[in-house]
């Protein structure tokens, strides 16, 4: 694939999807991150109502207790080798299944053009496309880039009956999703920053053509507890 065809193809998602998906089958675990954000969430701003504990809607800022079939994963690893790969923030939230704050993360505020993927293991699993700002503080999406992508768990942690979410891939916790979101889909996916890394448009297609390489450098971004 040249550099032209590989920014097509970037352009073409979810159409990429399918390739992709192909790919993730049967790639084994040789990823790696780097992580880079344009958003810088600001300082000393109010949660808003919707935020509330009480609040469905904020009902992603509380951690998951759910059991993820880690055997059925592809992309397997220690914990030396996650706590090696992963800040701790990161590490909390995908493989702890813990949560950050609202408006205190990487990306809510995010409106850069791009793809985000999976923090463990480099799958795409959400497109800038399909991201809307939900007022709750957490990156938002109305549909993933693929679903077969994201696995989906039943959570009935915290006295409330919610929608888990993970890479089906590495297994790595992402949010949940919840049917009050906007059209087409009405669905919304509230999802931890630090279970991201972000790639704008052009990064992408570079990545594709580039073959999709394992990034030398850790994630030098850890999120706030
Ligand atoms: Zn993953």
């Amino acid at each position: 694939m040249n550099q032209a065809q590989a920014v097509q193809a970037s352009r073409s998602l979810p159409g990429l999807a399918a390739p992709f998906l192909a790919f993730l089958l049967s790639a084994g675990p040789a990823f790696a991150d780097t992580m880079k954000s344009s958003s810088t969430p600001p300082e000393g701003k109010p949660v808003p109502e919707t935020c509330a504990p009480d609040n469905p809607l904020s009902a992603c800022g509380l951690p998951s207790s759910v059991v993820i079939d880690m055997s059925r994963t592809q992309v397997r690893r220690s914990e030396a080798e996650w706590r090696a790969k992963l800040t701790p923030g990161q590490y909390r939230v995908a493989r702890e299944q813990g949560t950050e704050p609202p408006f205190r993360n990487e990306f809510w505020n995010n409106h850069a053009d791009g793809v985000y993927l999976c923090v463990g293991c480099d799958s795409p699993l959400f497109d800038a496309k399909h991201k809307f700002d939900s007022g709750t503080g957490w990156p938002s999406f109305h549909t993933p880039l693929e679903r077969a992508f994201v696995g989906e768990l039943r959570d009935v942690s915290h006295g409330m009956v919610r929608t888990e979410v993970h890479c089906k891939r590495c297994g790595s916790h992402l949010g949940h999703v919840f049917d009050d979101g906007p059209a087409p889909s009405g669905l919304r996916y509230c999802i931890n920053s630090a279970s991201l890394r972000f790639l704008t448009r052009k990064d992408y297609g570079e990545w594709l053509k580039a073959g999709r390489p394992e990034a030398a450098a850790k994630p030098a971004a850890p999120s706030k507890p």
